[in-house]
């Protein structure tokens, strides 16, 4: 592969295409702020012993998606680098509630935030599956109340109902309980997949010991027939654990957000509880995730942190871009064009005036009126300023309305109180 060609699962974000990236994100933020949710940002890489220890030793992310590397430190005297290992983050939930703890955030709870930004996961590419990828999350933390959990899956379904998306999506929800229910049902399953053992596949075997709520997800053929009979999770939740789904489930329903119950729908790790979410589409292929998340009470404490619940989802960015059909114009600008030699001072004087006033000018940097005028028509221009000997000697400009053809004169006093009209 040529030194030249961005690296395998990479890609650039062209004008066109950042255009529609930048409508999921800064939709996303929008709705995001009117739900009380304050942006804010961790770093991209940070010691693997964040994702570690979150995500767990056994998660496909850890096992198999990690970029990291380890500083050789002791360069330009920073000696606490020396060896550390560090990770590009594969998500985000793990360094904000890093942030919550070495930030001493405990006094602010709840704490409401969202962030957007790039991820790095090394897995095969393919549509809407890269190794850099953007993620827009919400994390709502210190609140034990299902209002919480309602909340956040309200704020993602206004976020794709802004972007359009509505029709395109299914939210899936289930419960994992708490961590008494999920201990009660994690025994049942190893005690039904111990007995088909032979038939489970060798990821899954694994699981068995390790982590077994994770076969319920997996994708092998096999295994699938075999979690068809599994045991649910339904019938192991104590009554606290039932009361918390139905009051989300009440609260949804009050809210006239539309779900399917989806049993099979799990997160692998212990500090996962309650509710588990995915919005997905079919207008994707096999990547039908858009929105995942749930609830992670035990998260915090597990990092080291005062115990303290939370709740949130990521949504990747990318992959909202290509549901969202139309194509997003680029914003359409206005055109100086000066004829002639002696207009050239003025234009380039009018044209920062214009940009000063808020008005988007491009001035085109060479060529005959006619030239320019193509180009202005080229990059979609609304209206087209001309300055030529005549119009300098009146202390004027020809503004030219580019769809419409129609021109007048105007005064360069009045210039930008008659652009007005265009914007
Ligand atoms: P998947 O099952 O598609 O691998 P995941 O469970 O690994 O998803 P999460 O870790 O829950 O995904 O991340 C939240 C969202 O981020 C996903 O629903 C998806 O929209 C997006 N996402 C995850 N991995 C990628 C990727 N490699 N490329 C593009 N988007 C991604
Ligand atoms: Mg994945």
């Amino acid at each position: 592969m040529s030194s030249l060609q961005p690296v395998r699962g990479t890609h650039d974000l062209l004008p066109e295409a950042m255009r529609r990236h930048r409508r999921v994100v800064d939709s996303a933020r929008d709705v995001a702020e009117l739900y009380g949710f304050l942006e804010m940002a961790t770093p991209i890489f940070e010691f693997t012993a964040v994702f570690k220890r979150t995500l767990g030793d056994t998660s496909d992310i850890v096992t198999k998606e990690m970029y990291t590397f380890v500083m050789g430190g002791g360069k330009n005297g920073e000696k606490d680098d020396e060896g550390s290992s560090i990770t590009l983050r594969p998500e985000n939930t793990a360094g904000v509630a890093r942030a919550f703890i070495s930030g001493g955030l405990a006094q602010q709870v709840p704490l409401k935030v969202f962030y957007a930004g790039p991820m790095f996961r090394h897995e095969r590419p393919q549509k809407g599956r890269q190794r850099q990828f953007h993620q827009f999350g919400v994390e709502l933390i210190g609140v034990p109340q299902p209002q919480a959990d309602i909340e956040v899956i309200a704020c993602g379904a206004q976020i794709l109902a802004a972007l359009g998306l509505t029709e395109a999506v299914t939210l899936e929800l289930n419960t994992l309980g708490d961590p008494e229910s999920r201990n009660r049902y994690r025994e049942a399953l190893v005690a039904y997949f111990s007995d088909h053992s032979g038939v489970l596949s060798d990821d899954s075997r694994e699981r068995l010991t390790r982590n077994p709520l994770r076969i319920l997800d997996s994708k092998e053929e096999g295994d699938r027939e075999l979690v068809a009979g599994a045991p649910l999770f339904e019938d192991y939740l104590n009554v606290q654990s039932r009361d918390f789904f139905a009051a989300v489930r009440e609260g949804l329903d009050n809210l006239g957000i539309d779900y399917r119950l989806n049993p099979r729908l799990v997160r692998g790790l212990d500090y996962y509880c309650h509710t588990a979410f995915e919005f997905t589409t079919d207008r994707l292929g096999a990547q039908s995730a858009v929105m995942a998340g749930g609830r992670y009470d035990g998260l915090i404490k597990t990092m080291g942190g005062p115990p303290t619940p939370g709740v949130g989802w990521a949504s990747g960015v990318e992959r909202l871009a290509m549901l969202i059909e139309q194509d997003i114009p680029a914003p359409r600008p206005i055109v100086v064009v000066p004829v002639g030699e002696s207009a050239q001072v003025t234009a380039l004087q009018v044209t920062q005036q214009l940009r000063q006033s808020g008005f988007a000018v491009d001035l085109g940097y060479s060529g005959n009126l006619k030239k320019r005028l193509q180009r202005a028509n080229k990059m979609n221009a609304r209206a087209a300023v001309l300055f030529g000997d005549e119009e300098l000697a009146a202390k004027s400009a020809t503004l030219r309305d580019l769809d419409s053809g129609e021109q007048e004169l105007v005064s360069l006093d009045s210039l930008s109180e008659r652009l007005s009209h265009f914007a």
